[in-house]
């Protein structure tokens, strides 16, 4: 789906220097920052002070490396120091009871229009300031860091009249006067570096109780703000309840100029045209409302693998839907099984313990959707209790920590008083999934009814698991969890009246790797093929330009072309194709599914005719000689695929989709189910 693309990037804090935090004590910094956006520059003062009776004021400090140091001050009296390479020395300052560094700095990244493509959530952008806004990461350097130590921020952001500053903290004074304006942010836990977002905004306020609630948009999304605060409200509410208290002193929701989503530590970055999108709201808000605990106030250590993106997706992108509707929560964990089983080979599968951040959709897969359903079979496992209560156990005594998948096992550990070390093993440290079969399936009729026995298979390597099993019969529904730590192990079901059919993990609620026949032809597939291959059908040439969008969403711009007359000439063998245009040669064209048809200029989808210039079908069908895909992008124009090329990509879960003047109409996947884990007991096979 679109959010995909919008899918939030966490700005984590800048780990080097809270790494060697232990040399001196906590500073306060007071930050003195005047943006000039005409010229792409500020102008920055800061002015540091040991806090809480601390002992000496470092003497480096890293700067972005075109920064012009202005002067330095230690006491109050101008003081030597040397900038080379972005090091900034100052040997005298150790002793000083304060320090004044002032600096100007220009920053001009250039800012992408388009999106299409682009898999680095970042764009490349680390700091940027422009008469339309500024952008500057803490990666960038915009303001002086010291190099170990750590900081409470006092920052006061000025600009030209209505352009406001944010950055961490709570929100101590906006205003605007006619020849500038000013806001003031005060930060409470120590910090190494802070991001800053600066615009012509519009500022919605609430609160709930002690915690700040602020929206910042342009004037066009002011009318977003009402919505927005009621969003975070609720899900604040939602997770305090389930977490334990929040732990910053507010949560603002920030416009960016350009097209990103950043979470920050209580704040999170969305795009002028992603803040618009109406999903964002109910999906990317509660997720990034969640890693302000599991990522910003509990830090991950990277070392062992980031625990945190599966976390949140599971507790906001798969929980809500556990809230609203059972049957939409097991729709998503069926998404998860089939993107794992889809997009991930095993030459590019990783143990979630190696996992960093996600880069792309196959990290995707695996950092965010294995680790979800990891996450729902503890809590299966421990209960319901122990899992929140663990949850809530890391978040009390994680704050301001860094914290592994081992210390969540602790706290899980400690809460449902089971040693996990299995599970976590499994789990965290391996790569893959388990693969399971049925196999000796037999029905029998005994004297008070039937008995019904199997054996459960683990084909590859062994898992520790515990497998649902369901039992159907005429009248009911028979349920039974058989434990397989080996290779096999057998079950029964004695019931009373005649059985209909049996299948393993019915909800799909383990984490396993699913048959070829279990997966629905995607986009995904022509996402993930290594062997791309593009026909231009006969007298659809110009679709190839018209396609580019498409071809670079799906990473197929490298892909080779070739005309449909070569291509039946040639007949390459194990390729996946995709056919731009209508074929003129039977041989190329598509066996459509019943329901469907389609000619040159216009195709049906039901019972309905799609004929107009701008509609538009893409389907991706399994081609089973050969375990390929073929897919088929049909525009009712050239103007028709321009405008729908670069929205396909974003449909990646969906088999087949309806564009009319740019809007998808329909957007669904094929049904499947797997015969190695179901049988269906036939009438005529009982005497
Ligand atoms: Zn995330």
């Amino acid at each position: 789906m679109l959010r995909i693309l919008f899918h939030i990037l966490i700005l984590w804090p800048l780990n080097i220097a809270s790494v060697m935090a232990a040399t001196y004590g906590l500073i306060n910094q007071d930050l003195f920052i005047q943006l000039v956006p005409e010229e792409h520059r500020l102008e920055g003062r800061a002015v540091l002070t040991p806090a809480d009776g601390g002992f000496g004021l470092p003497e480096e400090f890293h700067l972005a490396s075109q920064t012009d140091i202005v002067s330095v001050t230690a006491t109050g009296k101008l003081v030597p120091f040397t900038f080379d390479s972005g090091l900034l020395q100052i040997p005298l300052a150790s002793g000083a009871s304060t320090l004044t560094i002032t600096y100007r700095v220009r920053f001009d990244d250039p800012v992408p229009q388009d999106s299409v493509g682009i898999e680095d959530p970042s764009f490349g952008v680390t700091a940027t300031i422009m008469p339309q806004g500024s952008f500057l990461s803490a990666a960038s350097r915009w303001h002086p860091l010291p190099i170990g130590a750590q900081s409470r921020f006092r920052t006061t952001i000025t600009g030209p009249p209505g352009l406001y500053g944010v950055t961490a903290g709570r929100l101590i004074d906006l205003e605007s006067s006619e020849t500038r304006s000013q806001a003031i942010w005060q930060t409470q836990l120590p910090q190494a570096a802070l991001t800053l977002a600066a615009g012509y905004y519009q500022v919605g306020r609430d609160a709930l109780g002690e915690t700040q609630l602020l929206v910042f948009t342009s004037a066009e999304n002011a009318a977003l703000a009402p919505g927005y605060l009621e969003s975070c409200r609720e899900y604040l509410q939602l997770y305090q309840k389930l977490f334990g208290s929040y732990p910053y002193a507010k949560f603002a929701v920030v416009e960016n100029f350009y097209p990103t989503g950043y979470g920050l530590p209580g704040w999170t970055l969305l795009g002028n045209s992603v803040i618009k999108l109406p999903f964002i709201r109910t999906t990317s808000l509660p997720h990034e409302i969640a890693h302000s605990w599991w990522g910003n106030a509990i830090e991950i250590d990277y070392q062992s693998g980031n625990w945190g993106e599966g976390l949140a997706t599971y507790v906001a992108d798969y929980y809500l839907k556990e809230i609203d509707s059972p049957a939409e929560a097991l729709e998503y964990r069926r998404k998860i099984l089939r993107d794992y089983a889809t997009l991930i080979n095993a030459d590019d599968d990783m143990p979630l313990t190696a996992f960093p951040s996600r880069m792309t959709k196959r990290d995707q897969a695996i950092g965010y959707g294995k680790a979800a359903m990891v996450f729902h079979m503890l809590r299966n496992l421990i209960d319901d209790e122990a899992f929140w209560a663990g949850l809530q156990a890391a978040a009390r005594d994680g704050l301001g920590k860094r914290y592994a998948w081992s210390d969540l096992q602790r706290h899980f550990e400690a809460a449902s008083g089971m040693d996990l070390e299995t599970f976590f093993r499994q789990w965290t440290g391996r790569a893959g999934a388990p693969q399971l079969q049925l196999t000796d399936v037999s029905a029998v009729p005994v004297d008070a009814g039937w008995q019904v026995s199997g054996t459960i298979l683990q084909n590859g390597p062994i898992y520790d698991l515990a497998v649902p099993l369901r039992l159907e019969t005429e009248t009911q529904k028979y349920d039974q969890t058989i434990g397989l730590a080996e290779r096999q192990n057998c079950f029964v079901f004695t019931v009373t009246d005649r059985p209909v059919s049996l299948s393993v993990d019915p909800e799909s609620v383990m984490f396993r790797k699913l048959y070829p026949e279990e997966l629905p032809a995607t986009v995904n597939n022509l996402r993930a093929s290594r062997a791309p291959l593009v026909v231009l059908a006969s007298g659809s040439e110009d679709l190839l330009d018209a396609s580019r969008d498409l071809l670079r969403g799906l990473q197929w711009h490298k892909a080779s072309v070739m005309s449909e007359a070569d291509y039946l000439a040639k007949r390459p063998v194990d390729r996946d194709l995709l056919v731009l245009g209508w074929p003129k040669n039977q041989g190329l064209r598509l066996k459509l599914p019943v329901g469907f048809a389609a000619a040159a200029q216009q195709f049906t989808v039901g019972d309905k005719i799609y004929a107009e210039a701008d509609d538009a079908l893409f389907i991706v069908m399994a081609n089973h000689d050969d375990e390929r895909v073929v897919g088929y992008f049909l525009p009712g124009s050239l103007a028709a695929a321009r405008d729908t090329a670069r929205r396909i990509p974003h449909y990646g879960r969906y088999s087949y989709l309806v564009f009319s003047a740019g809007r998808n109409q329909i957007k669904a996947t094929w049904e499947t189910e797997s015969s190695s884990l179901k049988t269906l007991f036939e009438k005529e096979h009982f005497p």
